[in-house]
């Protein structure tokens, strides 16, 4: 049987607990999500007939403030996922310090497979479905895989009919000219581009010399990329769900990614058209072989499960960045730490979305607007003085940053979750 993303995500937890002091009630409260809520909604489809979709939201743990986090519209939802991505944002939301717990929300569909007027229905009824969960002060979504600023305008205008009340603040990643924040839509790859920015500078390993591969193409993996690339790193492997392209000498990301707006698939830009003759020495790879390509840094920034036992030792990369969430099974990483790989964990890595999110939330209860300029600055010090304390302890410690990251959120979470009352305030007597 193939084990639970959850259960392997808390091996996660139980490792860090090892090295922080935290009350016994404050980590048995963490094992387990908040509540969990599975709705059933009926969309009426472009043909007249009725599809009934499953739809999740978890609310993993809210001691810290509301809970936060994204709603995937993807074939392979299932509860447990959801609810192992409803973790992460606790300890993600945690190790940046941002005042908020961690959910996560999902529908299971196909929406490649939908209309955009079945999208529509399927957005606002998941929000009917679920609006007695959610709120500005209890749970505010945002987006995740397959889902975008669209879609997040439609739920917010749901909320906002059935609450009789506009209510921006009650999901993140809006369009902007529905209270969206700037930079909200790059945020997830400049914050991780920051994050590595500031690692890399440790090992004094210079872009020019450098040698990228990312997984994944979409929001998150086409910023980076291109981020990467304008700094001077050599991106050779780029993929999307359907393959990749590898080209030693380098890609030409801000080409590859005019072409895959207009193609909407990687192998299309390079089989057909005329990017093809940019790149002479160009090979398709398959999702697998980017993995194990022989570069300095990979970046799985897909789907969770991407590295397992199976082919953690083919990977030959230096240093990992996780852009994705859960990309690497707890399993593969004691692999991929004997052989000295430095994981960079996901919970700092891709936390610049919700970083950005939590400012969109802030400007949308103050009223106030920030510019670009303003919210890049934020994310930027937001994200390089945690990576710099998650660097400091895994030093002090001599544990790999994932473990040091847990610790640094599990600090945070254990301190708020004592202030509550522990079992030492009742035994000891007051
Ligand atoms: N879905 C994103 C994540 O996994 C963003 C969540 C948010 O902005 O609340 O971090």
């Amino acid at each position: 049987m193939a084990t639970s993303i959850l259960s392997d995500a808390n091996r996660r937890l139980e490792r860090a607990l090892k090295y922080v002091t935290i009350s016994d009630d404050a980590s048995e409260r963490l094992r387990y999500p908040k509540a969990s809520l599975i709705v059933s909604i009926p969309v009426r489809m472009d043909n007249g007939t009725l599809r009934v979709f499953q739809g999740y939201r978890v609310r993993y743990d809210d001691t810290r403030g509301p809970t936060k986090g994204g709603i995937r519209f993807h074939p392979d939802v299932t509860l447990d996922e959801v609810q192992s991505l409803a973790f992460w944002m606790t300890f993600k939301c945690a190790a940046l310090n941002l005042p908020l717990g961690g959910a996560k929300g999902g529908v299971t569909v196909n929406p490649k497979e939908l209309s955009k007027f079945e999208l529509e229905r399927l957005s606002r009824g998941y929000i009917d479905a679920i609006a007695d969960f959610i709120g500005p002060d209890v749970d505010v979504p945002a987006p995740d895989v397959y889902t975008n600023p669209m879609i997040m305008g439609w739920m917010m205008d749901q909320y906002s009919i059935i609450c009789r009340k506009l209510s921006p603040a009650v999901i993140t990643g809006k369009p902007l000219s529905m209270g969206g924040s700037q930079g909200r839509d790059t945020a997830t790859g400049t914050g991780a581009f920051y994050v590595l920015q500031a690692m890399m500078a440790k090992f004094g390993q210079v872009p020019q010399t450098t040698t990228v591969a990312v997984q994944g193409f979409g929001n998150a993996g086409s910023v980076i990329a291109r981020l990467l690339f304008d700094a001077g790193y050599k991106v050779v492997a780029v993929s999307d769900s359907q393959g990749g392209v590898y080209s030693p000498s380098g890609l030409d990301i801000p080409s590859i990614q005019q072409f895959k707006t207009s193609t909407r698939s990687l192998k299309a830009v390079y089989c057909e058209g005329t990017v093809c003759n940019i790149v002479d020495d160009y090979t398709l790879v398959t999702n697998e072989e980017l993995l194990a390509l022989d570069v300095d840094i990979l970046i799985p920034a897909a789907m969770e499960n991407q590295i397992t036992v199976e082919n953690a030792s083919a990977v030959q990369a230096r240093y990992i960045f996780e852009v994705a969430n859960g990309p690497i099974t707890s399993e593969a990483d004691r692999l991929l730490e004997a052989r000295d790989i430095y994981v960079f964990p996901d919970i700092l890595v891709n936390a610049g979305g919700v970083t950005v999110s939590y400012f969109e939330w802030v400007q949308n209860r103050s009223g106030l607007y920030w510019t670009v300029e303003d919210v890049n600055a934020r994310l930027k010090t937001m994200m390089v003085t945690e990576a710099e304390r998650i660097w400091a302890i895994a030093q002090e410690l001599a544990i790999p940053p994932r473990t040091a990251a847990y610790v640094h959120a599990l600090e945070r979470l254990g301190d708020a979750l004592n202030a509550k009352g522990t079992r030492d305030y009742y035994v000891g007597g007051l």
